[in-house]
């Protein structure tokens, strides 16, 4: 057990592992990758390493009350925090500062666990980056995020940085054939290419489904706008570059389609990619609050049409300026 646990990220568990065998733990790590491809796991190895009763070679035996507290999250050590309504607030850091004020209990060190830390809002951050400055002794701050470009630098440079990448093929299919007990469609697994953890939430690919089927429903010309909700238009929008990039690649002839695997390969490609920036024109525009209804209609004018040629529509008071 231990690192060797975790499949495809090697070379950052190395770098990890080495701070343990040198003895030279950083106070702040910023783990950063996409969502949904080992981060968190990887982490609570990690700590797990850190605090292991039968530590060797510096990493975690996976077995002792120590790595067995930490992974069932009761180390008394150990602070995991998360999102709490999409943000992280500064009370949350105020209990961090708390926590970390006292020695370790148990263990080496103790440690805060911070998932999605782009969460946290202005003034969390503000507090946040006085405990970053002012590290206590015997304690580790390890953030978590996909988006590190959305922290304050302030932050970021103050963190040991630690970069994951996407599964490569053999990895990520080793990973998906071990969680057996969950069935995955073939769309998730698709979709989710090298971040199982997405592929086995499986949302992903019901959502891509049901995006594939309103726009084969605005391509047989239904004029009565299927999507439930503003949200579900959102998500309808964020999703279509997607139908776009199957009906080029079934155009081309190249690569696996994603969610439309019927496309037609008639479709002139420069129309398909008219077609694909009009959309997403659409999309940026999603924040102004476009009518459902009408948006409905104009995304199927285009999706319907043989040739979009976007100069002419925007060039006129087209159904493009009353959205
Ligand atoms: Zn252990």
């Amino acid at each position: 057990m231990g690192f060797s646990e975790i499949k495809g990220h090697e070379r950052p568990l190395r770098i990890l592992q080495g701070t343990i065998r040198r003895n030279r733990i950083p106070s702040a790590l910023l783990f950063t990758g996409d969502s949904g491809i080992g981060k968190r796991s990887s982490a609570l190895i990690y700590l797990q390493a850190l605090n292991c009763l039968e530590r060797q070679d510096g990493d975690a035996c996976g077995a002792c009350t120590s790595c067995r507290k930490i992974a069932s999250g009761n180390h008394p050590d150990l602070l995991s925090i998360q999102p709490d309504g999409g943000e992280i607030k500064i009370e949350t850091i105020r209990s961090v500062e708390e926590f970390l004020a006292m020695k370790p209990y148990e263990g080496r060190k103790k440690a805060v666990l911070i998932d999605e830390a782009d969460a946290m809002n202005i003034n969390a951050s503000n507090a946040f980056l006085k405990t970053l400055e002012e590290p206590p002794a015997d304690s580790v701050i390890l953030l978590i995020t996909a988006n590190p470009d959305t922290l304050p630098d302030t932050i970021r440079s103050r963190c040991f940085q630690v970069r994951f990448s996407p599964l490569p093929a053999a990895a990520y299919n080793a990973v998906l054939n071990a969680a057996q007990s969950t069935e995955i469609d073939d769309t998730a697994r698709r979709l989710a290419k090298g971040r199982p953890g997405l592929a086995l939430a499986g949302t992903h690919g019901a959502d891509a489904r049901r995006c594939a089927e309103l726009y084969a429903a605005m391509a047989r010309g239904e004029t009565k706008d299927a999507w439930e909700d503003r949200q579900d238009m959102e998500q309808w929008l964020a999703l279509a570059p997607l139908v776009f990039r199957d009906l080029a690649v079934a155009r081309i002839g190249a690569g696996e389609p994603l969610l439309v695997t019927d496309a037609p390969k008639t479709e002139d490609i420069g129309t398909v990619l008219e077609k694909y920036r009009a959309v997403q024109r659409v999309q940026t525009r999603s924040a102004f609050n476009l009518n459902k209804g009408i948006t409905w209609q104009y995304v199927s004018e285009i999706v319907r049409s043989k040739k979009w040629e976007v100069g002419s529509r925007e060039s006129g008071a087209g159904s493009q300026e009353e959205l």
